[in-house]
């Protein structure tokens, strides 16, 4: 099915497409063998504009809106799923949170290095208590001396162990807690009490890494807190709605790319005398892959194209997010499937894809969550 995209979308797609062709796709075996980003690859897609798509021209961002934002995660994503987390600014997009709510000594501080990839960042809101339910999280900022001293753990935090500096979201009024009593704060790698305690790598490839982080009497200037003391959850949920937006178009990417490897193994591997392609078991599958993918891009894309108008999307994001992550699973199980044992074999993209897809039904809010909030819409109508 063939989304007519405006023309200058058309436009950047098609220049995206090269570069993940030249650029990102030689990259994707080296990166799952040593587990590590090549230390090029930030300031190269900085270079290209890809780390400021969305920041404001006054900051030195192109000033884009989320539709093209998410366009270049979803043609990121086709190759390694790493690369539209990297490109996504520490998973919580703190460098577009810095641009709306930082200081101006924030923003002469971290968004030339974020621009230009020679910083990394990362979001920290999750912790070993408080996960699904971030309410109930414990880390917390206590005024001193002017400025603030945190305490507290946060874990699965993605690319923590690498990060320059971390956005770190906490508890500043314990009675008022989530309704105007979290704060966030920039707090900088090497700041006494601020210590990677443990790093963990998933079932998915080895370079992606979620870190536990420790604040033991942590202090910090009052200059360190993002955005009014108070409004650090409405910070992380205007994050959230954004993330979420972004992930449904990574899933979109991978779920393309799947499907395109499934339909071109399809046509070569000969069964019983006969391509697998005009097996009627196997063409099912993939149309099932295509009206999937067609279902999430249209829910997507109409999206992201309201949010860019300023209209009021509601549960749409979670509706997307939660349909385009199950959507990529179903999409990737399939692929295996139609690869016979070439899809469960490692160094091969299908088998790779199959274990980075399970991601998408937890982070940035799991599918549970997702129907949460989305039903609690539905109740609320009626
Ligand atoms: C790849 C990845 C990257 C991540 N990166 C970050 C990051 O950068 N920063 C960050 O802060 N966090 C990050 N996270 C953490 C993520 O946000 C949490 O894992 C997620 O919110 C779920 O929390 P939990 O793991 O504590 O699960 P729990 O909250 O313990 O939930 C366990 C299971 O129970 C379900 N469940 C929970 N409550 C209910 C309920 N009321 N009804 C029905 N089912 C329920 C959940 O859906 C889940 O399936 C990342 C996670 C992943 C997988």
């Amino acid at each position: 099915m063939n989304f007519e995209l405006p023309p200058e979308l058309t436009a950047m797609r098609e220049a995206l497409r090269k570069f993940v062709k030249a650029e990102l796709e030689p990259l994707e075996d080296q990166i799952d063998r040593s587990g590590e980003l090549p230390p090029g690859l930030l300031p190269l897609m900085g270079k290209h504009g890809y780390l400021s798509m969305r920041l404001p021209t006054e900051v030195g961002g192109a000033g884009m809106g989320l539709f093209p934002y998410a366009l270049m995660l979803e043609e990121f994503s086709r190759s390694h799923r790493i690369f539209g987390l990297v490109a996504s600014g520490g998973g919580g997009l703190t460098p577009i949170a810095i641009a709306r709510h930082g200081s101006r000594e924030q923003r002469e501080k971290y968004l030339t290095g974020l621009i230009n990839g020679t910083l990394r960042t990362a979001f920290a809101l999750t912790e070993p208590a408080a996960g699904s339910d971030n309410s109930a999280m414990t880390t917390r900022a206590e005024k001193k001396d002017g400025g603030w001293v945190i305490n507290g753990r946060k874990h699965y935090i993605n690319s923590a162990h690498d990060a320059d500096f971390i956005t770190v979201i906490a508890i500043t009024d314990a009675v008022k807690r989530t309704r105007g009593g979290v704060t966030a704060f920039l707090v900088d790698k090497g700041t006494p009490g601020f210590n990677v305690t443990r790093v963990d790598t998933t079932m998915g490839s080895a370079v992606i890494k979620l870190a536990e982080i420790e604040f033991d009497n942590c202090k910090v200037p009052d200059s360190a807190r993002l955005g009014p003391e108070g409004q650090g959850f409405n910070l992380a949920k205007e994050s959230l709605r954004d993330g979420r937006m972004g992930v449904s178009c990574s899933c979109i990417g991978m779920a393309d790319r799947l499907l395109a490897m499934s339909a071109a193994h399809a046509k070569t591997r000969i069964t019983f005398g006969k391509p697998l392609a005009e097996r009627q078991a196997i063409q099912w599958m993939l149309a099932d892959s295509e009206v999937d993918i067609a279902a999430a891009r249209a829910m997507v894309y109409d999206t992201l194209r309201q949010i860019d108008e300023g209209k009021d999307v509601g549960t749409a994001p979670s509706i997307c997010k939660l349909y385009c992550s199950e959507m990529v699973g179903r999409v990737a199980d399939r692929a295996v499937q139609i690869h016979g044992g070439m899809g469960i074999v490692q160094g091969y993209p299908v088998e790779r894809m199959y274990r980075d897809v399970r991601h998408y039904r937890i982070g940035e809010g799991s599918s549970e969550v997702q129907r949460m909030l989305i039903a609690k819409d539905v109740l609320k109508r009626v």
